[in-house]
């Protein structure tokens, strides 16, 4: 099998994709970028983040849910220059599911790439992550 050649991701997309991140979290979600070293860890951290922010006061349905990429994928974007994005609600012991269900979680997140004008790819599925294109 022949490597994938290497394609640094576009300035001008990489900047695109900082401000659908900052969309996302001004609509609800929890959004980070290079967050964790990989899905469970990532997952993991953004659910202790939900039951703090509800500790503290925040609206459980004031959170919407969570998007992020973590450091592996980073890794794809800076050599690849497109990025796979995690989504979801999460799951609290405390607080019980804080969000809403993935696949309108995932609606949001395309909306938004829409928006800021980044390709992506995504079957509408839940259990598939949303591909974007940064080159
Ligand atoms: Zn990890």
């Amino acid at each position: 099998m022949r490597r994938q050649q290497r394609t640094p991701p576009d300035p001008t997309k990489l900047a695109a994709l900082d401000d659908a991140f900052k969309r996302m979290r001004h609509e609800g979600l929890l959004a980070r970028q290079r967050f964790m070293c990989c899905s469970s860890c990532a997952g993991h951290a953004m659910a202790t983040r939900a039951a703090e922010l509800v500790d503290r006061g925040t609206a459980k349905d004031g959170i919407k849910g969570c998007v992020f990429y973590h450091r592996q994928d980073a890794d794809e974007l800076d050599d690849h220059g497109f990025v796979h994005l995690a989504y979801g609600p999460l799951e609290t012991e405390k607080h019980g599911t804080v969000g809403f269900p993935a696949v309108e979680i995932g609606q949001l997140v395309t909306r938004i790439l829409g928006e800021v004008g980044l390709a992506f790819e995504w079957d509408g599925s839940p259990d598939t992550r949303i591909l974007v294109s940064c080159r």
